[in-house]
């Protein structure tokens, strides 16, 4: 990676503060995403990923968050930026697609006015030039007879041609950043694959920078150039694809790994469930977050791992946050089985 970053994150803090204390959704964390590249990041649901991308997008309520940090897209603090100018950078400079496309497109509007409202918005163009950008975008997407289905109503499309009306959507203004919330979680194995081809397709064409967001491993081999693994709030691991995928470096990219199956997998050995559950994140636990459910917690010995937060040492954008040494972890990670040990 080289440059300027497209989107640079630092030292975010989300958290919101409830009647039963603050919930610390996210804290404290650092990425980048350059142009062009698509970064993948990783997690069970409650790791913070979401909250993270929100916030990006501006989208936070400020009455009932408190956000603290940085956020510059192009050079652009976000953090600072007015509400208005906010706006205007949603659908025009980045924009979103969320998973559930039926619950996202409104359905009382046919889908061409939807996706040629939001071009009328941010460039003023007329119905009809907005229209057709609608079918140019339904055709881009790869909607079958585009110039008849843009006055279909949602309902009328099946789930996938939804999504791909979402994504037509999303790119209508020609964003420069892309987030993709769990885009194809609702579809089936097939619709996936096309759907993950089409964003790539997409991405080759005109550069934008993606950030897509999933809690499955798989998903991410397919589609990331560079990964980010979240718990509990935080960074735990991140590195290019192939770092994080084939040489993984914390126990609990290690137990996301080990609970995913695979093609080239023997079919007799069970898959290996990562045990007990993410933390709260109104009451984290202290020192390592994922201690807990972690196996290795004795090989660092000394009640490190229940006491002191492991810092992200990241050197040329790989690192994780363990107290592991490396010996130490090539030791525990040659058992692939271990992080389903009992502790
Ligand atoms: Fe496991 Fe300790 Fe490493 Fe956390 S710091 S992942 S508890 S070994």
């Amino acid at each position: 990676m080289s440059g300027t970053p497209f989107l640079s994150v630092r030292d975010l803090h989300v958290h919101f503060p409830t009647a039963d204390g603050t919930v610390r959704a996210v804290d404290g964390l650092s990425f980048d995403v350059e142009r062009g590249r698509t970064l993948g990041i990783v997690g069970e649901s409650g790791s913070g990923k979401s909250v993270t991308n929100l916030a990006v997008l501006g989208l936070h309520h400020p009455d009932h968050t408190e956000i603290s940090g940085e956020i510059r897209l192009d050079g652009q603090d976000l953090l600072t930026a007015s509400a208005r100018e906010l706006e205007r950078l949603r659908g025009n400079k980045m924009s979103m697609i969320f998973q559930d496309a039926l619950a996202s497109l409104s359905p009382y509007h046919t889908i061409g006015r939807q996706i040629g409202e939001t071009f009328r918005k941010h460039t003023g163009a007329s119905r009809k030039e907005a229209r057709e950008r609608a079918v140019e975008m339904l055709t881009r997407v790869g909607i079958p007879q585009p110039d008849l289905r843009v006055d279909d109503y949602p309902h009328q499309f099946s789930g996938g041609m939804r999504q791909r009306a979402m994504i037509a959507m999303a790119l209508v203004c020609d964003p420069e950043l892309l987030i993709a919330d769990e885009p194809t979680t609702a579809l089936d194995v097939t619709v996936q694959a096309q759907i993950m081809d089409l964003l790539k397709d997409l991405q080759q064409e005109t550069g934008t920078s993606i950030i897509f967001i999933t809690h499955d491993l798989g998903v991410i081999a397919d589609i990331a150039d560079e990964v980010l693994v979240m718990y509990g709030g935080r960074c735990v691991e991140r590195g290019t694809r192939k770092e994080v995928l084939s040489t993984p470096q914390h126990p609990y990219t290690l137990g996301l790994l080990g609970s995913m199956p695979t093609l080239d997998g023997p079919v007799d050995v069970p898959l290996s469930p990562i045990p007990g559950t993410p933390p709260s994140l109104l009451d984290p636990p202290g020192g390592c977050r994922f201690h807990p459910r972690c196996s290795f917690t004795e090989e660092v010995g000394g009640g490190r791992c229940a006491t002191e937060q492991p810092a992200l040492e990241v050197v040329d954008g790989r690192g994780s946050a363990c107290h592991l040494s490396s010996g130490q972890r090539a030791r525990c990670f040659a058992d692939p089985a271990g992080t389903t040990r009992p502790n």
